[in-house]
């Protein structure tokens, strides 16, 4: 038995609520569980123990906590499973057997399929040999064997812990891995703005097709084209070659899979019908790439059926639809006649590189002390709240952090937001300021 020293291998449990993820949890860890506080990349919605068996260490990190962002069981689940896979090395995806795989666990799979790293899917609530039958049936998932577990009796855990080991890495993946490979772009938007019309059109040079499960029969997940002389990974078009029928109780379906596509990708192109108005559905599909901090490309579609008086119209259209999102980029675009469609990967380009940047920080501070000069926070009971300082936390998006006296109103955020951006640009990608109060 070796003694272990730095970070340790991460094994993330993911999984719908109620599958019984931390009765596995609390199984895998025996009594001497310890809750691990500054594991990195772990939030307040996330629980990392410290886990021993066989004489390994690693951290088994809970998933299961409610993203208080996303705004459902879906975008909720498709959070978990990517979060795991940026920042596990194993992935234990839980489903209840007894329920078997639902809408939502398909969707996940389908998201984990895309993983670079080991994914064991757990038949969970297997408690007698009876039931076993219903573990083989989460084959469907598409992620190999289904291993059979009863968290809550302990049946087949042993077996789990041990393919748990057998699958975790010498050493841990480094933090901030990037992957490599094409850039991930999802294609989004409601149904009939063009989608699939666009995908035909840029993927004409496609090389290959990708599918990330070798000898299954599920679709191909991702396209790869190439696009402004470069290739791109076009991610989960499946449902967009070959159509499914969008009659309802699909729609349902249809938005998991929009929001499990936003969260595989690094850019969303948000397409709209540039001869229909804004619609409520239109709103909805950015507003999950916004939540999402992915980066944002307005496509205008069907650009060809304009004539000069609707174009003008669409200018005041997009003025008075589109104002909360006036930072995204936009591009024209006709699926029908090509036109515009070379010119997207200029766009995809620009929203990424503004989705990466960081701003050093005796940069940031300099030019937001003179902004807090000129215009001070207003004063709420009497005092003004003093900005103290100011870091950007992150990229991917840009995430700012102030640190201040006192509490910040939206209006104020949003001055400052306004301000970085007139200073840097940032065309392309949500960013997002928060608060810090510090006495
Ligand atoms: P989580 O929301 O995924 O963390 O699920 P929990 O661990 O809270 O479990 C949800 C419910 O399922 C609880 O009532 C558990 O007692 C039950 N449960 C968990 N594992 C098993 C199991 O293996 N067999 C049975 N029959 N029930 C289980
Ligand atoms: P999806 O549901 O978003 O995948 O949309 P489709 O690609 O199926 O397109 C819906 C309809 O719009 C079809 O009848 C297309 O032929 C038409 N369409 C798509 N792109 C264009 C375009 O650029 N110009 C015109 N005039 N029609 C288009």
């Amino acid at each position: 038995m070796s003694e272990q020293t730095g970070p340790l291998p991460v094994v993330a449990v993911v999984g719908r609520p109620n599958v019984g993820k931390s009765t596995l949890v609390n199984r895998v860890l025996g009594r001497r569980a310890a809750v691990v506080q500054d594991t990195p990349g772990v939030t307040r919605d996330r629980i990392a123990y410290e886990a021993l068996w066989n004489g390994k260490r690693f951290t088994v990190v809970d998933t299961g906590g409610w993203d208080p962002r996303a705004s459902g069981l879906g975008a909720s689940i498709t959070r978990q499973a990517q979060y795991a896979m940026d920042t596990a090395d194993v992935i234990v995806f839980v489903v209840d057997s007894q329920v078997g795989a639902t809408d939502t666990d398909l969707a996940a799979a389908r998201i984990l399929r895309r993983s670079d790293r080991p994914v064991i899917p757990v038949a969970n609530k297997v408690d007698d040999e009876r039931s076993e039958a219903n573990a083989s049936e989460l084959w469907s998932l598409g992620l190999g064997e289904p291993q059979p577990v009863s968290a809550l009796h302990g049946r087949g855990s042993g077996d789990l812990l041990d393919l748990i080991l057998d699958a975790l890495p010498e050493a841990p993946r480094e933090q901030e891995d990037e992957e490599g490979g094409p850039r991930r772009v999802a294609l989004v938007g409601r149904p009939n703005v063009g989608k699939s019309s666009l995908l035909n059109r840029v993927a004409r040079d496609e090389r290959s097709v990708v599918d990330s499960v070798a000898g299954t029969t599920v679709d191909p997940v991702d396209s790869i084209v190439t696009l402004g002389g470069e290739e791109w990974r076009f991610v989960d078009t499946a449902g967009l070659r070959r159509k499914v029928n969008t009659a309802s109780g699909m729609e349902y379906y249809a938005s998991l899979r929009t929001e499990a596509a936003i969260q595989a990708a690094e850019v969303a192109v948000v397409l709209l019908a540039a001869d229909e108005v804004v619609s409520e559905q239109d709103q909805r599909v950015i507003t999950q790439v916004v939540e999402a901090g992915r980066a944002l490309v307005i496509a205008f579609n069907k650009w060809d059926t304009l004539d000069e008086d609707r174009r003008l119209q669409l200018e005041r259209e997009i003025e008075r639809d589109l104002a909360r999102v006036r930072w995204a980029s936009r591009v024209n675009v006709s699926a029908k006649t090509g036109r515009g469609v070379d010119k997207l990967a200029q766009h995809l380009r620009e929203a990424l590189a503004s989705w990466e940047t960081r701003v050093p920080t005796a940069e940031l501070n300099a030019y937001v002390r003179t902004l807090v000069q000129e215009t001070p926070p207003p004063a709420r009971g009497g005092r003004a709240p003093k900005v103290k300082y100011v870091t950007q936390a992150d990229v991917r998006p840009p995430r700012f952090v102030v640190f201040s006296t006192g509490f910040l109103e939206a209006g104020y955020r949003r001055f400052l937001e306004r301000k970085i951006r007139e200073r840097w640009g940032f065309h392309g990608t949500p960013i997002e300021i928060s608060v810090k109060v510090r006495e």
